[in-house]
């Protein structure tokens, strides 16, 4: 099939889009571009009378409030990004509630931490709220909850959030505005002959390694965090495409298959919610070492991890906490969900199911991690 009919096969069939705009499409030298902002909303208003319903995660608080501040060294400590968010992110909302005011459209802020995604009620909370606000016609505008964030709780960047927020709210596409024209074959700062890919099917070593370098300088995110947030995206089996944003009717455009941007296909076994909900919201708080039988059950099985394939027990954790599983080697083959605590598992380590009973005085389950809870990274 050619790239044309790829993209009008996938795009056939979208109706809930997130779209997600970095700090250097909201913003220029002197603050918020309203412009675009206004473009931005004129472009949803002619696409949702198709029926489609859109999200939009948007950069730009740290950038407006630096500007409103007149900051002329810009933020630079972990406390000035805060606060600068703080004047940033009402301003921000101010120019989208108006900017889709203009339609009698309403717009809702929803402002997320990783814990928000990590907490499965809350995670749940936050989903139930987007899909309200969706049914009431009301265009969800989220951003990271800057203020309250720091180094070691924070998502990272919107690239990030915005796959997460795509999955979350089972969306069928996700569309990310940038400065650039899309994935190139080589770095145009070096080679003016780079070409943009048009599809990509797998996100391969050279394309990490391709995108390593390239940043645009405003915001947190450059190309190696988009491609992360692609392969996020992928695996959970939404599409996505990274395109420029300051171009008229991008989403329109974009939306009727025509040829912007790179189109980045999903996976064609998709993970399910709960278990890409494991994989990337939670953060591993050990890790389980696995003989070689084990693993090779977890790679091509499919199935639950027993406690007699477990070698070694690392760190300290709680039943239901979410860690990694290694091969003998240290390779990360498996994240999942503990059935029992790191105490538990350390005595019931190597031992045969029916062991676990005189072993512990009690059996809860009869396997380490059920395959339920189980993702094997095949990437
Ligand atoms: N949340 C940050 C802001 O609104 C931007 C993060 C990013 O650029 O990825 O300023």
């Amino acid at each position: 099939m050619d790239h044309l009919s790829i993209r009008q096969n996938i795009l056939g069939h979208v109706r809930r889009v997130v779209v997600k705009l970095g700090s250097s499409v909201v913003t220029t030298e002197n603050g918020l571009d309203r412009k675009m902002i206004k473009n931005l909303a004129d472009d949803i208003h002619a696409t949702r009378n198709t029926g489609k319903e859109f999200i939009i995660v948007s950069s730009g608080a740290i950038a407006a409030g630096v500007r409103r501040l007149g900051l002329k060294e810009g933020a630079r400590t972990i406390p000035q990004k805060q606060a600068a968010a703080s004047v940033g992110q009402s301003r921000l909302m101010t120019a989208y509630d108006e900017a889709f005011g203009r339609y009698g459209i309403r717009v809702g802020q929803l402002l997320l931490t990783r814990d928000d995604l990590t907490h499965r009620q809350r995670y749940l909370n936050a989903r139930n709220t987007l899909t309200t606000l969706l049914s009431w016609g009301v265009v969800p505008i989220i951003n990271e909850n800057d203020t309250v964030v720091v180094d070691e709780i924070k998502l990272g960047d919107n690239d990030n959030l915005s796959a997460l927020v795509a999955v979350m709210a089972s969306a069928d596409l996700l569309i990310t505005l940038t400065d650039i024209e899309g994935l190139m074959d080589c770095d145009p700062r070096v080679n003016s002959d780079a070409c943009l890919i048009p599809v990509v099917e797998n996100i391969t070593t050279e394309l990490r390694d391709l995108a390593g370098g390239t940043s645009s300088g405003v915001g947190r995110g450059g190309m190696a965090s988009k491609l992360e947030a692609a392969s996020k995206a992928q695996l959970s089996g939404v599409p996505m495409i990274i395109t420029r944003g300051k171009v008229e009717n991008v989403i329109a455009r974009a939306l009727a298959g025509d040829p912007c941007g790179t189109l980045i296909l999903p996976a064609k076994e998709k993970m399910s919610a709960r278990k890409s909900w494991i994989r990337y919201n939670l953060r591993p708080e050990g890790a389980l070492s696995v003989d070689d039988g084990a693993a090779h059950v977890l790679l091509h099985g499919g199935k639950s991890l027993l406690p007699i394939g477990i070698v070694e027990v690392e760190g300290s954790f709680e039943d239901g906490a979410a860690v990694d599983v290694t091969d003998i080697n240290g390779r990360k083959i498996a994240v999942g969900l503990v059935n029992y605590s790191s105490d538990e598992m350390k005595k019931i380590a190597g031992r045969q199911t029916a062991e676990i009973d005189w072993v512990l005085g009690y059996r809860r389950y009869d396997e380490a991690i059920h395959a339920d809870n189980l993702v094997v990274l095949q990437d």
